[in-house]
């Protein structure tokens, strides 16, 4: 089954491809990044006391900020994070990064104690003293290592969430600002899926309203149909000026639901004025 889903999406991706020859470079890079992954083994992460965190959970605090879940992954994702920055090295990356990789390279393998901090902070914000002035590649390797270490906690976690206990406008296990929505089910009682554009988690949200600034107005929320897109929208709050790329089918969510996917959107959302409010892991 896995094969075939892989197979499937490698035919999606292909396909957009064809049909989006700008979008190469960006693909071939996600598929190298992809390779050195998939090669690794990421030591496991023990499970959170699911019991503790609930309490934390009814109030809003989203799962890796938890004090009291007691999850620990620094350790894991920066092992990982060495490890394919280590395996990088040996991969035919577009010129421009080769820069970057060399300057993350000197900083991660330092110290431990520098990696360590560096996936906190991509997390918590803190140690607010935290310097890398070369962040864009750090951001991008980085929460990939953090959401391959988490892929057995946040799937358990996601198995556990009652679908409309979140409903909150930001991620319920990293809590970062959405990028992107999913739009499914009966036209007449559609629902939408928010997604995380940094540990790649889904959750249910209200079908109207801003996640941004919680504006709910229908008349101060806009949609901007994307020409030669059928499954592609962009909705938008004139309140925030934020927006959300939104997927209004089922079935390729995997690859419509990434980012890297939909990159040529946020030009576009740009070009009208409009302000990405999640975190981009591709500044790079
Ligand atoms: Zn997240
Ligand atoms: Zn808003």
């Amino acid at each position: 089954m896995t094969h075939m889903n892989s197979n499937e999406q490698r035919s999606t991706e292909e396909q957009w491809i064809e049909s989006h020859p700008y979008m190469q470079k960006v693909a071939k890079f996600q598929r190298i990044v992809r390779g050195v992954f998939d090669g690794l083994s990421a030591s496991p992460v023990a499970m959170p006391r699911w019991e503790s965190y609930s309490v934390d959970y009814e109030t809003g605090v989203p799962l890796l900020l938890s004090q009291v879940a007691g999850l620990d992954f620094t350790n894991s994702a920066s092992d990982s994070l060495a490890a394919a920055v280590d395996r990088l090295r040996e991969s035919p990356l577009p010129e421009q990064l080769t820069e970057h990789l060399q300057n993350l390279r000197e900083f991660i393998f330092d110290s431990e104690d520098n990696r360590r901090q560096a996936i906190e902070w991509l997390v918590t914000g803190t140690p607010e003293n935290f310097s890398f002035p070369d962040v864009g590649l750090l951001r991008f390797l980085g929460w990939e290592s953090i959401a391959r270490s988490l892929r057995p906690v946040l799937a358990e976690y996601a198995g556990r969430r009652d679908e409309d206990s979140w409903m909150r406008g930001y991620c319920p296990a990293c809590g970062a600002q959405p990028v992107l929505s999913q739009l499914s089910g009966d036209p007449n009682a559609r629902q939408r899926r928010l997604a995380c554009g940094c540990c790649r988690s889904t959750w249910q949200f209200r079908r109207i309203g801003c996640p941004f600034c919680a504006n709910e107005n229908s008349d101060r929320l806009g949609i901007l149909v994307v020409e030669e897109e059928p499954f592609l929208r962009l909705d938008f709050c004139r309140d925030c000026s934020g927006y959300l790329k939104t997927y209004t089918q089922s079935g390729d969510e995997e690859f419509f639901l990434s980012d890297w996917s939909t990159l040529y959107l946020d030009v576009l959302a740009r070009q009208q004025g409009l302000q990405r409010k999640g975190v981009s892991l591709y500044e790079i």
